[in-house]
């Protein structure tokens, strides 16, 4: 089963019964991912801007790599038809030839030239013995055995990449290693899909920046700082538009404001039934709501929608919450419209250590901490209390225990599926 199953067959698209306007997750995801067309428009970079961008136009090798035929290993070129049968034989040293210094003369029969790795293999050589396997006799001559094949040790031209080959397909997300072969073809650039703009800002009047002092009732606006930090590790470009008190006016300035501006729009808070939620009203005046409640823990009150051509997720205010639903549903939107597709998270099974309460009927991520050391396979521990204010949890974990909706408790020693954080996280 591929991670991606994992998932959705955890989520089958009904609703929690007891909370019949709740979406299964897995309905969720279909409807945003079926809602999310990738941004359009490439742009030309130096290859060393382009780590983590999506490539907007394949990368296709003016040359083969290596350019050249050349040897693997120090040693001695010379021709495979010339190695002995049986017993041993001798050969002159004609000369050497250097990575960048290359010999440039044949190699006549009975002769050698000594190479080191990466020079350029000479006229009437196609096999390398190793320096190790040699004897030098000293003056000017070398004697091998019948150890050797014909060809070895040799790397050929074109034999990582093929002149004219497509090396890197459009839509990939460039790697380190990526960086690496697109230089080894000698372009200084590439063409990448413009990058996602997400504008997001937190809601709540009780809301207060780090530095200023609190007054009764407040809090410190941690949502924006996880959100920066998970958006910072996806490469889109961030638009922080700060903390919106709980007025429809306000609000309603802020959704137009940001609408204007980005592809995505984020907010926090504000999603809930409470008479200072007013986030899905202001989006369905001003856009349209597709849903509003998920049928799961942490993470039920949850606006998806439109503002014109933005997508618009109203995230809860609790932290935890926050982060799980970024997780869950965000992160692989943005992906998708960066162009490099809908990735769900990588998931792997471990054993429970901890009893985990779970009601059946829907979707509950528990925070976990694996431990690999064990014996007979990884397991995880719950990290303590789970309650969606604790943001600690989140901080201590490195993985979410994904407990699908027909899941009920997990008793210690049965196998759950979690999904570790990788670099996100
Ligand atoms: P709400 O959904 O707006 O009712 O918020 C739920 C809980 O999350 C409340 O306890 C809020 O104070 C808290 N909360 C909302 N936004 C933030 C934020 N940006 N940072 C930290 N806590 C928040
Ligand atoms: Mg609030």
């Amino acid at each position: 089963m591929s991670p991606s199953d994992t998932i959705r067959n955890a989520t089958p698209s009904c609703a929690d019964p007891s909370d019949p306007g709740a979406l299964g997750l897995d309905e969720a995801r279909r409807r945003i991912a079926a809602a999310a067309t990738p941004v359009t428009g490439g742009v030309r970079v130096a290859l060393r801007s382009a780590l983590g961008r999506v490539l907007d136009a394949e990368v296709v090798s003016p040359q083969d790599v290596p350019n050249h035929t050349n040897s693997a290993v120090d040693g001695y070129a010379l021709a495979g038809s010339e190695l002995p049968p049986s017993g041993t034989r001798e050969f002159r040293v004609a000369g050497t030839a250097m990575a960048g210094a290359p010999f440039t003369d044949p190699c006549a029969s009975g002769e050698c030239v000594r190479i080191m790795t990466g020079a350029p293999m000479p006229a009437g050589t196609d096999t390398v013995v190793m320096q190790e396997h040699v004897d030098t006799a000293g003056d000017g001559r070398m004697r091998i055995d019948d150890r050797h094949r014909p060809g070895q040790n040799v790397r050929q031209a074109g034999e990582d990449i093929a002149a004219h080959s497509v090396v890197l397909p459009a839509g990939r997300r460039l790697t380190p290693a990526d960086l690496g072969v697109i230089a080894s073809l000698g372009l200084g650039e590439v063409t990448v899909r413009r990058p996602v703009r997400v504008a997001f800002f937190s809601t709540g009047d009780e809301l207060r920046a780090v530095g200023d002092p609190l007054g009764p009732g407040d809090v410190y606006d941690s949502n924006r700082y996880t959100l920066y930090g998970m958006l910072a590790r996806l490469g889109v470009e961030i638009l922080d538009l700060g903390v919106v008190r709980d007025s429809p006016e306000a609000l309603a300035r802020a959704f137009t404001r940001a609408a204007a501006m980005a592809d995505v729009v984020i907010t926090s808070g504000g999603v809930s039934v409470g008479e200072a939620d007013h986030i899905a009203a202001i989006l369905g005046e001003l856009g349209r709501v597709e849903f509003r409640k998920l049928a799961m823990k942490p993470g039920r009150p949850f606006t998806f929608g439109h503002l014109g051509d933005t997508l618009f997720f109203g995230l809860p205010g609790n932290p935890v919450a926050v982060m799980v639903t970024f997780y869950l549903l965000v992160q692989p939107t943005l992906g998708q419209l960066a162009g490099a597709g809908w990735q769900e998270p990588l998931t792997l099974e471990a054993t429970s250590t901890d009893r985990l309460r779970k009601r059946p009927g829907r979707f509950e991520c528990t925070r976990g901490i694996l431990d690999h050391t064990m014996a007979g396979g990884p397991s995880v521990a719950a990290t303590g209390s789970q309650g969606s204010g604790l943001l600690t949890s989140m901080s201590r974990a490195d993985c979410l225990i994904l407990l699908p909706e027909s899941r009920a408790t997990v008793e210690p020693g049965d196998t759950v599926t979690v999904a570790p954080f990788a670099a996100l996280i």
